[in-house]
């Protein structure tokens, strides 16, 4: 089992289990801060500056001070040097707002393989509940402090949700507004097929996290025929969808083959959406 690298903006590379945090960081106390979390392929990142892109957004949402672009490159270079070619990983990338008593954003690098239930779930699909998240869909619009569309660490939530669907034997959760439109799972992005049209759900409307790996599939859906567009869709629409994914960096193109009890068919474009993204099967 390969070792997980840490990188510590201004240390270097360290061992995975030298203290790096202090106890007053914000990042603990309160989940304030950004991250982002990239696949490793290749000992390359794919889309690493879709993700900074991002982070960028995160940061400015948060009035967080986060360092320059080139040096979170660096940060992720450092990590990845050494970082077997034939390993797939998972590089994550955290700014926090830094010590509560005063002191610089924290920030540092993690990179670690990608877990076994990950690569299973490319395989052999999942099995997906719908659940609240207990607002309308529209709400985030108009409430920038609900921070939609921002990468946070603040992920309890995310967490106790996938925690929730385990409890009942399931892989996943999909949000859903109050109002019944379908959002997003806890990390991963909606994507479903409907004459031959891959949609997603829209992040500006809905204030679900716009997904890189959702954003690359729909941008090369042509090269698989389909249209590709943005829509609110609600969760019965799915069941008769000619396939429904959950997709994401680490998790890649995952098929929902069953929602809310619902055996889903299989789709043959999972195959093809699989090998546009990249990961291995
Ligand atoms: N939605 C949420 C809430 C996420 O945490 C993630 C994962 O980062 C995604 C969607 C998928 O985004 P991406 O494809 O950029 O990994």
């Amino acid at each position: 089992m390969i070792e997980p690298v840490v990188v510590m903006l201004g240390r270097g590379r360290v061992p995975v289990d030298t203290p790096l945090l202090r106890a007053d960081d914000l990042g603990v106390l309160r989940g304030d801060g950004v991250f982002e979390t990239m696949h490793v392929r290749g000992g390359r990142p794919w889309l690493l500056d879709e993700h900074l892109a991002r982070m960028v957004n995160s940061a400015a949402r948060l009035e967080l001070p986060l360092p320059e672009r080139s040096v979170l490159r660096e940060l992720a270079e450092t990590a990845l040097r050494g970082w077997p070619a034939d390993q797939e990983g998972a590089l994550r990338l955290v700014c926090t707002r830094g010590p509560e008593w005063g002191g610089p954003a924290t920030v540092f690098a993690t990179l670690a393989p990608i877990r076994d239930a990950t690569r299973l779930a490319r395989a052999q699909g999942l099995t997906v509940a719908t659940a609240t998240l207990g607002f309308p869909v529209a709400v985030r619009e108009g409430a920038p402090w609900l921070l939609g569309g921002v990468k946070a660490l603040s992920y309890a939530v995310n967490m106790a949700c996938q925690r929730w669907a385990a409890q009942q034997g399931l892989d996943d959760v999909l949000w859903v507004s109050t109002d019944g439109y379908a959002l997003e799972a806890p990390t991963s992005t909606l994507c479903w097929l409907r004459d031959e049209t891959l949609s997603t759900v829209p992040a500006d409307q809905t204030g679900v996290l716009p997904g890189t790996t959702a954003r690359w599939l729909l941008d090369h859906a042509a090269d698989l025929g389909c249209r590709a567009t943005e829509q609110l869709v609600q969760p019965e629409e799915l069941t008769a969808a000619d396939g429904v994914w959950l997709v994401s960096s680490v998790r890649g193109v995952a098929a929902v083959r069953e929602l809310d009890g619902v055996a889903l068919k299989p789709s043959p474009l999972t195959a093809d959406l699989q090998r546009l993204a990249g990961h291995p099967i």
